[in-house]
């Protein structure tokens, strides 16, 4: 029996909450569009479409993606990295080498440490061998390192070339491919390096989501279950209902999850595309969580650091007075049953460290941690009222046995 539940969306309320309500009219009228093709997703800036993000069971539609692009007398690297470029890059070359002039690939070791200037520089080196120009482009056809590390190298070669996203994690597919944020690591630095640089078109496949082992799909439904979390609880609901589906990886289950999550990507890029106001939501989980996974070397994934950064945003929210314990209990079972680590009880690293880091971290304003708080499930804030004393007494929370235990305690 088919275990997959679709749902009405209510983003409507969603956004009521989140904007003005002439915004909220602007967004219905595109909701509108976008619901009479929902394989489609245009991102817009100042009401003018940019690119799509087109969502695919396979590449038959890439075909008529490509024609548009007009690549007849272009070249494209595709860039890509050890692990995918085993599994899906010769099916991608295949396809492209009949549309343009000249298909070359750059492939690099998988993995975050990859993410680097070092890599970026090898990329401008092969670039620059094969006499890329301005009217040349890239493909990222990987995860999240992939993507960010080409897009970073689009923006900056001969002073900003055209690329494509195609991402083949969920983590990648619902967050880092949309929205423009490109980037490198810098030490132990992450993301300290890096521009804004917008894709052409956010190409996702979804078979390729099947060749991802569990760990890395559940790292990627950290960040979707962050989009329900700060937006839409009807959305967080439904993947709970879904929860089984989502894990067999069900396809009508992951296009619906997939749509919904992008288009919450969606509404928040649009309205504020270069992070200076309500995109900073999408930073829920993510400023304790930035701090566990350098201090942990990375040894956690993104996501899973997002899930434990996000119960411990989720418990200050009950600090605060906004959730109760039922709520941060609730979060962290939601999260344990997507197979998401929501304690760190292996660790000896003083308390103070994750502070420190939490600190240090790009999103501080002066002396006041930016922190996103829940006032409710499905609704954000970002509040600059957690103290250090907060901080210090959550991480202290985080790294007992069992948290809910931990919460009842205090
Ligand atoms: P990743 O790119 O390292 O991919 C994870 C692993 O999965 C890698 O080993 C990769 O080779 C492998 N892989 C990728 N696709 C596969 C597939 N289809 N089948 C089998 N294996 C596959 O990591 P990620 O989780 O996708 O992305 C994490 C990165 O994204 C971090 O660097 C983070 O900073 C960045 N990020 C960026 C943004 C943004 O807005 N730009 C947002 C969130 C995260």
């Amino acid at each position: 029996m088919n275990s997959f539940t679709p749902q009405k969306h209510n983003i409507k309320a969603a956004l009521h909450k989140l904007m003005p309500a002439d915004s909220v009219c602007r967004i219905e009228k595109g909701m509108v569009r976008m619901m009479q093709n929902t394989n489609r997703i245009s991102i817009k800036k100042d009401n003018t479409p940019i690119y799509d993000i087109v969502l695919a069971e396979d590449y038959n539609p890439f075909l008529k993606e490509l024609e548009a692009l007009k690549l007849a007398g272009r070249k494209v690297c595709i860039v890509t990295d050890s692990n995918v470029s085993k599994l899906h890059l010769n099916n991608l070359l295949e396809i492209v080498k009949d549309y343009a002039r000249v298909v070359e690939t750059f492939t690099f070791p998988a993995g975050e440490d990859s993410k680097t200037l070092a890599t970026v520089e090898f990329l401008y080196e092969k670039l620059i061998q094969s006499n890329f120009d301005r009217n040349d482009m890239l493909f990222a056809l990987g995860g999240g390192v992939v993507g960010d590390l080409t897009g970073y190298a689009a923006a900056t070669y001969l002073r900003g070339i055209a690329f494509l996203q195609i991402p083949t994690t969920l983590l990648a597919c619902v967050d880092s491919s949309i929205g423009g944020k490109t980037g490198v690591d810098f030490k132990a630095y992450k993301n300290m390096v890096g521009a804004f640089h917008q894709p052409r078109l956010v190409y996702i496949n979804l078979a390729h989501l099947n060749t991802l082992d569990d760990r890395q799909f559940c790292n990627g439904m950290g960040e979707v279950i962050k989009h329900g979390l700060i937006r839409d609880i009807e959305y967080y609901e439904w993947l709970k209902g879904n929860r089984e589906a989502i894990l067999k990886r069900d396809p009508q289950a992951l296009k619906e999850m997939v749509l919904r999550s992008c288009k919450i990507k969606q509404m928040v890029v649009e309205i504020d595309p270069t992070e200076k106001g309500v995109r900073a939501l999408l930073n829920f989980g993510h400023t304790l969580g930035h701090s566990i996974e350098r201090l942990m070397e990375f040894k956690l994934l993104h996501g899973e650091c997002v899930s434990i950064g996000m119960v411990s945003a989720a418990y200050l929210s009950q600090v605060h007075g906004y959730l109760n314990k039922d709520d941060v209990t609730e979060i962290t079972e939601t999260l344990s049953s997507f197979n998401l680590p929501v304690s760190l009880t292996d660790t000896d690293i003083p308390s103070e460290e994750f502070l420190r880091v939490c600190f240090h971290d790009k999103k501080v304003d002066g002396n006041l941690i930016k922190f996103i708080l829940l006032k409710e499930k499905g609704n954000a804030v970002i509040d600059t009222s957690v103290s250090r004393e907060d901080i210090l007494e959550t991480v202290n929370c985080i790294k007992k046995t069992k948290l809910s235990e931990a919460i009842c305690e205090n």
